[in-house]
């Protein structure tokens, strides 16, 4: 098969050598890729969101299946754009419809599918300028923290928590009436302050079947002690130890079989990944948020733990046959570094070259923003690789992480040094 896997993260990188590792896979392409893609598939320049070029290099390279990394042209249509068209309605697309791509993409949307189908979640009420007075008032009947949400992207920076009622109420404002975030927030989501500590779930669904994928922990902010500005993610552990049997069975019956089933019941026909956003208070799981991809940086702890044929879990997908599909996991605990650009998440520098990233072993790296130039690897964005290593605990295989990192340097090269830490 000829695959082409849309995206240029870490994420995409990992799904890419994982699929290399089928027997059935003949070309890969990934678009638009990084340095880390281009090593292993072809990487070809264009913009995942541009359908109609999209399209082109599908019928250019005789591709039989789209992996969709990334949200965006999910929550745009991608998968609808192909099936509409006759001369790509028979390539699979792994990723859902935009029917299904609303669970991200809107928050409005993801709440009132838990609360229709009882899926445990904060309670909430949405806003628009129309009845902000509402806004205020049913602010006025919750406890601090106020949480307050974007109903549209935005890139991850659409949620204030908020300690004071009157800032919330100013905030809630300059949401919806002057936009703060655009025409994501024209909606805002506000709801109640859930306690506990967060992980993450994932799930492939044939829309019928499914698989639940290992558990992830992800560290989101930049600094140390999980301090300062959100980042896209620091780096990751899998499997979450404070997740025991107990508690995932827990995600299974009262998340992840209602999901499935509402998400049919709804008539949404879901072909592709749901990545559960849980918080874990006291051993009772609710749902902080849905997306409809693989998360960044946890894909780089989930796949490489994964020993079944990823291509042939998406044919499964693909074919609605995915309870055919043989399943396992390692029990090896893996542990990904995020090396982040100096300066991010605010301003950083591009262009610097990396180096001995080559000297590696017993990791594996991911690049994320990297590119190659004149020959040489060079940064190319704030997350530049992950650096993930297995072991028998999160300790041994942490440390194997950060010896590796050691041997890799560029300027203002930044990490954070004590991810997991709060788990052993
Ligand atoms: P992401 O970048 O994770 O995709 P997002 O913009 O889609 O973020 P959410 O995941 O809904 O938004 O919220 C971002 C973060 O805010 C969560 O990961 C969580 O830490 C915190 N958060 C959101 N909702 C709540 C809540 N009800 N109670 C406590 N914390 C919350």
């Amino acid at each position: 098969m000829n695959i082409l896997i849309l995206g240029s993260g870490g994420r995409e990188h990992a799904f890419a050598l994982k699929l290399l590792e089928s027997k059935k896979i003949n070309q890969l392409f990934v678009a638009p890729g990084n340095a880390g893609t281009d090593k292993i598939a072809k990487n070809i320049n264009i913009n995942p969101t541009d359908f109609v070029a999209v399209k082109n290099i599908v019928l250019e390279n005789d591709i039989n299946m789209v992996v969709v990394g990334t949200e965006a042209p999910l929550v745009n249509g991608i998968h609808d754009f192909f099936l509409a068209d006759n001369d790509l309605k028979n390539i699979s697309v792994i990723g859902p419809k935009k029917d299904g791509a609303l669970l991200e993409g809107s928050k409005d949307f993801s709440k009132q599918f838990m609360q229709k189908h009882n899926i445990p979640t904060a309670r909430y009420q949405s806003f628009t300028k129309d009845n902000l007075e509402e806004g205020y008032q049913f602010l006025e009947t919750l406890k601090p923290p106020y949480v307050l949400k974007a109903d549209g992207l935005a890139a991850g920076k659409g949620v204030l928590i908020l300690d004071n009622l009157e800032e919330a109420k100013t905030e809630l404002t300059e949401m919806v009436s002057n936009q703060k975030f655009g025409e994501a927030s024209s909606t805002v989501v506000i709801e109640e302050f859930l306690k506990g500590i967060e992980l993450s779930v994932f799930v492939l669904t044939d829309g019928k079947n499914y698989k639940i994928l290992p558990s992830a922990k992800d560290y989101k902010r930049i600094g140390e002690g999980d301090t300062g500005l959100n980042t896209g993610g620091m780096g990751a552990i899998s499997p979450v130890p404070f997740a025991n049997e107990e508690f995932l069975n827990k995600v299974e019956e009262l998340v992840v079989k209602p999901t499935i089933k509402g998400l049919q019941n709804d008539g949404i026909d879901y072909r592709g990944f749901i990545f559960i956003g849980l918080m874990n208070d006291n051993g009772n799981p609710s749902v902080v948020e849905y997306n409809v991809r693989m998360g960044d940086p946890e894909t780089e702890v989930v796949l490489p733990r994964i020993e079944s044929d990823l291509l042939e879990l998406f044919e499964g997908v693909a074919n609605q046959n995915l309870n055919e599909k043989s399943f396992s996991v390692t029990n090896k605990t893996a542990t990904t570094v995020m090396l982040v650009s100096g300066g991010y998440p605010e301003t950083y520098q591009k262009g610097k070259e990396i180096l001995g990233f080559n000297n590696v072993s017993d990791s594996i790296i991911f690049h994320a923003g990297t590119i190659i130039k004149e020959g040489k690897v060079i940064t190319n964005g704030g997350r530049v690789m992950a650096v993930t290593s297995f072991g028998n605990t999160i300790e041994e295989a942490l440390a194997k992480s950060y010896n590796n990192i050691s041997k890799i340097h560029f300027d203002k090269m930044d990490f954070r040094t004590d991810i997991g830490f709060d788990l052993v």
